[in-house]
């Protein structure tokens, strides 16, 4: 059956064929581990998860490769900031490769937890470094990039088109820039592709230009050519790569090799929090930790991702994760009492969902649609194992666990109770602070200490972590 994906290179939705054969082959851009993925981040690797799934779905094999970046993203997107790492090194007082390990390790627990399929290939920036030197050599010598006193800069006026991806209005953004402009450099919207790195940096490697480091965008073109080739399928990424890290790896790109990368280019939109940004100074970015300690599951923050289509904005709140916790739960429930009924199903009615489930997820991935045709079995009021195995079915692509629903709900139930006592605490103390009584706020706290809780202030209230 037809598949269509939004391509924002073209800005509609466009009839996917992969370019070889059978086998799709697809970049997403991955984490920068620095610090632990906030649930937004999760947003992304859950879209990443529905398409490849969706593909294999379909009968496609899938050749993906996500990066992850280790070095060399600065605190900006343009070039300004310190390296990512290395501020968290210095944070946490650290080697830098110790925060990327002890970060990854914590990244791919997140991503199994929440039943996403790990991309076939995982490539580390501090890993492909002569890659990355050799690309920068190529795009020297192709003349699209010169030197300065700061690093090599790729020169945006040699492309025919740029921005490609974004409608970026390049005068418009100088005028308002809020930063100087690097008097060294020809463009002002010329970047970095390599920078020289002063003395104390600590993240550098010996290259023609002396003591230096990549550029965060470099990464992604070198690895992607490296196990995809010159051109490939599919880009990921999320919203805001496109103004500046994918407009820029394509430049890289075709100064390299002279072609676009990908043909298409996805891009998931943002979650956001009470209606605004998730950011840190807000103290409103959470981790599916902070989730669970509110007694909502990673797969039920997954099902609360399948309200909106990707590329929707989509609000997160804690009751509507708790009513997606809810959700789940009946979802469970109504999937073991269809395994266990007897009623026999006409094969053409369960031909029907089938066409209907992948006319959804075909057409840009409607996961919501997707999900009508689920809860529409679910309700199904004469139970059939036909319809369990159809929803198992259905689950190669939603990945949430369904065959596992009877292990998920005994262990929710073993939870709930013990933490009876402490949630009870929690509320309690919420209300304490509602009526500023701050004697007994203190008190419920130190009693949660004593439990063994670290107790967090935040805008939705208590927060607390195990210690
Ligand atoms: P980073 O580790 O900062 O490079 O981000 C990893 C991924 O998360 C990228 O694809 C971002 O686009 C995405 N991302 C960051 N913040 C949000 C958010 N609030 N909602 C959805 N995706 C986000
Ligand atoms: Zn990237």
């Amino acid at each position: 059956m037809k598949i269509t994906f939004y391509n924002t290179l073209g800005r509609k939705k466009e009839d996917f064929i992969p370019l070889k054969g059978n086998e799709v082959r697809i970049y997403t851009c991955g984490p920068t581990v620095y610090n632990y993925a906030h649930i937004g981040n999760f947003r992304a690797y859950i879209f990443m998860d529905n398409l490849r799934r969706t593909l294999k779905y379909n009968g496609y094999q899938v050749k993906h490769v996500m990066n992850i970046t280790d070095v060399g993203h600065l605190e900006s997107d343009a070039d300004e900031g310190e390296d990512k790492m290395i501020k968290a090194a210095k944070r946490e007082k650290k080697d830098p490769y110790a925060i990327a390990d002890f970060y990854t390790k914590a990244f791919f627990k997140d991503i199994q937890s929440l039943n996403i399929e790990v991309p076939e290939i995982i490539a580390k920036a501090t890993e492909h470094i002569p890659e990355m030197q050799k690309m920068v050599e190529e795009i020297l010598a192709n003349g699209y990039a010169y030197e300065t006193s700061k690093g090599i800069y790729f020169d945006i006026s040699k492309l025919d088109q740029y921005p490609i991806l974004s409608n970026r209005k390049m005068d418009e953004q100088i005028a308002g820039a809020r930063v100087e402009v690097d008097p060294e450099k020809r463009n002002p919207y010329d970047f970095a592709i390599w920078i020289k790195a002063d003395k104390n940096h600590i993240m550098k490697w010996e290259s023609p230009w002396g003591l230096s480091y990549p550029g965060w965008h470099l990464e992604c073109s070198a690895m992607s050519r490296k196990y995809l080739g010159d051109e490939f399928d599919i880009h990921t990424g999320g919203i805001d790569h496109i103004p500046t890290h994918h407009e820029n790896e394509i430049a890289q790109s075709k100064g390299a090799t002279g072609k676009i990368p990908a043909r298409f280019w996805m891009h998931s939109e943002f979650l956001l929090i009470d209606g605004g940004k998730m950011s840190k100074s807000l103290n409103n970015t959470y981790t599916l930790e902070n989730l669970k300690e509110k007694g909502i599951e990673p797969l039920a923050f997954k099902l609360f991702c399948y309200a909106a289509n990707y590329r929707t904005k989509l609000n997160f709140t804690f009751e509507g994760a708790l009513a997606a916790q809810k959700s789940l739960n009946r979802l469970r429930e109504g999937y073991l009492k269809q395994k266990q009924g007897n009623t026999k199903v006409e094969e053409k009615e369960l031909e029907e969902y089938k066409v209907k489930f992948l006319e959804a997820i075909n057409d840009d991935l409607n996961i919501p649609q997707a999900m009508g045709i689920v809860w529409e079995i679910i309700r199904k009021t004469e139970k059939s194992k036909d319809y369990a195995t159809l929803l198992e079915q259905f689950d190669q692509v939603l990945g949430l666990d369904l065959v596992h629903a009877e292990e998920y709900l005994k262990t929710q139930n073993a939870e709930v109770v013990m933490d009876e006592e402490v949630k009870q605490l929690v509320e309690k103390r919420d209300q304490a602070r509602k009526e500023k009584n701050w004697a007994l706020s203190d008190e419920i706290r130190d009693l949660l200490q004593q439990k063994g809780y670290v107790v967090k202030d935040t805008k939705e209230g208590t927060m607390i972590e195990k210690a």
